[in-house]
C-alpha cells in the first residue's frame, strides 16, 4: 500500500469461501476462492474499487487461477469451479502424481525423488 498525504491506493482481498476445484498442480480438490480489487482509500476507508479479480487458489500446493468474471456467480452459488471457467493460471505449482515431491521445474522429465517418467 502506498500513501499519498491522506490518501491511499491499495489491493483489497476478500474470501468468498471454500469451494470445490480439482488443481491441476497436484491434483487436491479444495480451493480457496477470494476476490482481489485496487481500492481507493481515504483515511484507510474504503471509497471505490476496481479492477476487480477473482481468483481460486489451491489449499494445498497454492497454484493460482483467475476466473473468468462471467462463471463467477455461478461458481459462488454452486461452491464450485471447473476448467472452463478459468480465464488464466497465474501460477501453477507442479507435483509429481506418485509421490508428492514439488517440481520446481516445469521441465522435468523424471520425478528427481521417485524416478517416475512424468
Ligand atoms: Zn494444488
Ligand atoms: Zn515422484
Amino acid at each position: 500500500m502506498f500513501f499519498i498525504g491522506i490518501f491511499g491506493i491499495s489491493d483489497r482481498k476478500k474470501n468468498l469461501g471454500d469451494i470445490e476445484f480439482k488443481c491441476t498442480g497436484c491434483l487436491n480438490k479444495k480451493a480457496k476462492f477470494i476476490e482481489v480489487a485496487m481500492s481507493f482509500q481515504l483515511f484507510f476507508i474504503p471509497i471505490f474499487s476496481w479492477n476487480k479479480r477473482h481468483l481460486v487458489i489451491c489449499d494445498v500446493c497454492g497454484s493460482t487461477y483467475q476466473l473468468k468474471e462471467s462463471s463467477v456467480k455461478a461458481v459462488i452459488s454452486e461452491k464450485k469451479a471447473e476448467y472452463a471457467d478459468v480465464m488464466t493460471v497465474i501460477y501453477e505449482n507442479k507435483v509429481c502424481p506418485e509421490c508428492g515431491q514439488p517440481l520446481y521445474h516445469t521441465d522435468y522429465k523424471y520425478c528427481p525423488k521417485c524416478g517416475k517418467k512424468l
